[in-house]
């Protein structure tokens, strides 16, 4: 028979590690499947999705600058895909579109299932409120931090994002906002989501918030620890780079997709050694 087909849509996608990761997963869980890249004109989101479904295309998931559209072009949408606003994951299913958000619980797992830390009545700093860190708060609240405070170059954005969650917070965890400059040296896991690294730039918060028994990740990731992980262990904290947050939301689609769990650990190791 054919092989269920998967698809990984984003402008640029050339770079996407995606169907790397989903093929490994497909040979260790021996599901049929082949999962392709699509690069999609920026106009073309919504034609595109109509010709994989055509074609009896099962999934996909969606990438940069996609996922705004795939939250809107979904006819049904996760709770987490809701709360997020975006959409990076799709299933297709005759004519629905279910829409579902698979990063957040990528960084989640990465962290509870991959590292010694405990989130659950931890106090943590998000750094951003762009599209990666908007993922993340739903799947963060879950775990009952004790605080969870965004951060953000810009202060309305980060209160914004503060506001809108207390829905989603149950008043478990103090989740508040604030500007870079203003964040006060008591955190225990600080997590990058600016794409502040990218330009090797470091988000301008104080020295004093990274220090020994703190877990610094950055969502960004390569061959070489980013600068945002050098400054935080130059000042005595534990960092990690963002390869396990892409691989756990990549295991999470895949779960979605065939109700299969792989084991992301030898995958992480390939692909860590490839980079
Ligand atoms: P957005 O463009 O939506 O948001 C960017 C954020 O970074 C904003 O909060 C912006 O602040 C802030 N920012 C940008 N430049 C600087 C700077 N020089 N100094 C301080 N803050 C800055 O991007 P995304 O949220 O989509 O992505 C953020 C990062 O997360 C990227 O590096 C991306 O690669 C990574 N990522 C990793 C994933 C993974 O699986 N590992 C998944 C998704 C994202 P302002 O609001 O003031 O403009």
């Amino acid at each position: 028979s054919q092989p269920d087909r998967y698809v990984v849509i984003g402008n640029p996608i050339a770079h996407s590690k995606s169907p790397d990761i989903h093929a490994r997963f497909a040979a260790q869980t021996g599901e049929h499947l082949q999962y392709e890249r699509l690069l999609v004109p920026l106009d073309g989101f919504a034609d595109a999705l109509g010709n994989l479904m055509k074609s009896g295309c099962r999934g996909a998931n969606v990438t940069v600058p996609f996922k705004l559209e795939a939250f809107e072009l979904s006819s049904q949408r996760s709770e987490r895909a809701e709360a997020a606003g975006a959409v990076n994951t799709l299933r297709f299913d005759g004519t629905d579109i279910h829409g579902d958000n698979t990063d957040g619980v990528g960084l989640v797992n990465d962290i509870l299932c991959n590292t010694p830390v405990r989130i659950k009545g931890a106090r943590v700093l998000l750094l951003g409120a762009g599209g990666a860190a908007r993922g993340v708060i739903l799947p963060l609240l879950a775990q009952e931090p004790a605080a969870l405070c965004i951060a953000n170059r810009t202060v309305a954005k980060a209160e914004e994002l503060a506001e809108r969650f207390q829905q989603w917070n149950a008043g478990k965890s103090r989740l508040e906002a604030c500007g870079f400059e203003q964040v006060a040296p008591d955190f225990d896991i600080i997590i990058n989501a600016t794409s502040a690294s990218l330009s090797a730039e470091l988000p301008p918060v104080p020295a004093a918030v990274f220090r020994e028994g703190v877990f610094a990740y950055d969502m960004m990731y390569g061959k070489e620890p980013t600068v945002f992980m050098r400054h935080a262990a130059s000042h005595g904290a534990t960092a990690r780079d963002g390869l396990g947050m892409l691989i756990e939301q990549a295991a999470e689609a895949f779960f979605v997709w065939r109700g299969v769990r792989p084991d992301t650990g030898p995958v992480h190791n390939a692909l860590r050694a490839a980079l």
